[in-house]
């Protein structure tokens, strides 16, 4: 491709609405362009990346057994209807009318669609296993659509589906799934981890999402310093260090608390630490009355744990003022678990303290030397808080000091065992090897294609720009000639390996454009082509082209007449 005719959009000021590395960098390399909130322009740069990223996809789920075909983005709303998910789906499907009033939708997903396609048409077990994939443009009305193509409204998807006549084919069938992610990922080069999606409350894990580690990932997760345990912080298991619960040494006293409301302030007022203070939430019950949830001070209520708790209506609500009142006594700020006459749920570690301080149900008043089983009842116990930093590796690998860290992810692809969610709902089945009739065991699996260049980005740049990785770089090398319009042997040379290099079967640029070199270069850095060949009249005489890495300093001379060998080589010894 020559620069003179390629649309080179890039920007020298980084966008004001930009507010993570990826963004800026695909505005000013002019990958993308915004046409409204959460919907872009693919430009030719951009296109570039998303094609190399979707042809590792394709490999890889073409090595894996699946094969593609395209569904359609609009769904009517029939196929919706039946799975339920008509009136499930939020404000995120986006439903509109055709002229004949009749009702669709814009797909988000595509389970119904392809449902559809394999009840029709597999009738008997030696159709299976079959995996189905397409790599098509989603549409969700994201509530707040946001960092470019990371989270946008309109973007592509390579979504799979796997159909299996029994569980233990939907496992063999998610395992190759998630060892297709383990490559793909690698492939684009980006440092990922596996987080578990999934409680493990139904036995096993079901679901994993694919996380590239990034400061400003979305989402929190838990993984362990040690062994390969990551899970979302919203489902990591909290261990509790404590095995026992200290000997009681105080006794109960009331003490005057004026106008501390807060554990904070509470613990600075009693000159203790938070985590002596029992902090005590009244949350709906799902008989409709109150339930206590108590915490340790210094740890947060993980509310997706506590709406999973049979007394915990779901989804998690918590009491307004006004009945705090008439349920303890007191506002909210003096709440303790105390003679309070509803049912008490302390987290694992809550229950572990001893001689603690919680409210009094009187305002303005706490509890000093408390101690369960001595000044209240014994508490029913359940894991409900956040995991936090240098909890214990819930997997217990056993190895020495296998405590968690929380780092930020982002979500760029999700595995999931559907089971018969929709095959069941819609009567998808076929018959197994006695003749009899089953319900199809589904898998998803999806991966945001756009969300990955963005990916990638955060984790290859530098202040000038982008540094590809060779896989998924619009260009892998780029011919910079030095006065190309000047010079005859210059313009040769640069023109002789241009065709050599794509002879070669390199995707290859040459700026053309007889621009001031420093000019030259610092758009080729921003936009990030990770080999560059320099080629002026003093490197001509000696027989040599300057070649730099986008990523390194160091500038090395390669001869000119081996010029395709000599690339190479370096590019597989990177
Ligand atoms: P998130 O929690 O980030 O909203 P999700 O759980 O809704 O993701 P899935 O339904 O599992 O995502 O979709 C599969 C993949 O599609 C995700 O792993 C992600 O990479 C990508 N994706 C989802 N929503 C968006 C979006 N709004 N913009 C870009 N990519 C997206
Ligand atoms: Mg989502």
């Amino acid at each position: 491709m020559r620069a003179s005719r390629l649309l080179l959009a890039t920007l020298k000021e980084t966008p004001a609405d930009a507010e993570i590395v990826s963004h800026q960098l695909m505005l000013r390399a002019g990958m993308i362009r915004k046409v409204a909130a959460g919907i872009y322009n693919l430009l030719p740069l951009g296109l570039r990346v998303v094609r190399k990223i979707e042809q590792i996809v394709r490999e890889e789920m073409n090595r894996s057994g699946a094969q593609e075909l395209l569904m359609p983005a609009v769904q009517p709303a029939e196929l919706w209807q039946e799975s339920g998910r008509w009136v499930e789906y939020g404000p995120e499907l986006q439903r509109f009318k055709d002229r004949h009033q009749r009702d669709f939708c814009l797909g988000p997903t595509h389970e119904e669609v392809v449902t559809n396609i394999v009840r029709t048409e597999i009738k008997s077990y030696r159709q299976l296993p079959l995996n189905l994939y397409h790599i098509q443009t989603k549409f969700r009305d994201e509530i707040r659509p946001r960092f470019g193509v990371m989270r946008a409204r309109e973007f592509i998807m390579k979504d799979a589906y796997s159909f299996d006549v029994d569980l233990d084919g939907l496992q063999a069938s998610y395992e190759k799934m998630y060892q297709a992610y383990g490559r793909i990922f690698s492939r684009c080069g980006l440092e990922f981890r596996a987080v578990s999606a999934d409680s493990g409350a139904i036995g096993g894990s079901t679901s994993h999402e694919f996380h590239v580690l990034a400061e400003s990932g979305e989402d929190a997760i838990a993984v362990c310093c040690q062994c390969a345990y990551a899970a979302n912080v919203e489902l990591a298991v909290a261990v509790t260090t404590d095995s026992e619960r200290p000997t009681p040494l105080h006794e109960l006293q009331a003490v005057d608390t004026p106008e501390q409301h807060t554990v904070g302030s509470v613990a600075s007022f009693l000159k203790i630490p938070t985590s002596k203070v029992a902090k005590t939430l009244l949350v709906r019950s799902s008989d409709g009355g109150a339930v206590a949830l108590i915490l340790r001070g210094d740890h947060e209520l993980n509310a997706v744990k506590a709406e999973k708790l049979p007394e915990v209506a779901k989804p998690l609500e918590f009491i307004q003022p006004d009945e705090v009142t008439r349920v303890a006594g007191c506002d909210v700020g003096s709440i303790g678990p105390r003679d309070l006459d509803i049912c008490v749920i302390a987290d694992n570690a809550a229950a572990m303290m001893s001689d603690f301080v919680c409210g009094a149900n009187t305002n303005n008043r706490h509890l000093t030397g408390v101690n369960w089983g001595r000044d209240l009842s014994e508490p029913r116990t359940a894991d409900i808080r956040k995991v936090v930093a240098g909890d214990p590796c819930p997997e217990s690998c056993g190895k020495a000091g296998a405590v968690l860290e929380i780092k930020r992810g982002i979500e760029v692809g999700h595995v999931f065992q559907l089971g018969t969610k929709y095959s069941e709902s819609m009567n998808a089945s076929c018959l197994d090897d006695q003749g009899e009739s089953v319900t199809i065991q589904m898998g998803c699996y999806g991966i945001g294609i756009t969300r990955v260049a963005a990916a990638i980005i955060e984790q290859y740049h530098d202040e000038n720009g982008i540094i590809w990785p060779d896989g998924v770089a619009p260009f892998e090398v780029v011919i910079a000639p030095i006065g190309m319009k000047k010079s005859e042997s210059v313009n040769d040379v640069s023109e002789r390996v241009y065709t050599k290099l794509q002879d070669a079967g390199f995707d290859v640029l040459i700026d053309d454009r007889n621009e001031r070199p420093g000019v030259m270069f610092a758009e080729l850095d921003l936009i990030g082509v990770p080999h560059r060949l320099v080629i002026g009249d003093r490197g001509i005489k000696n027989g040599v082209i300057e070649y730099k890495h986008r990523g390194s300093s160091e500038v090395q001379e390669l001869p000119v007449d081996d010029i395709v060998e000599t690339l190479k080589t370096l590019k597989d010894n990177r």
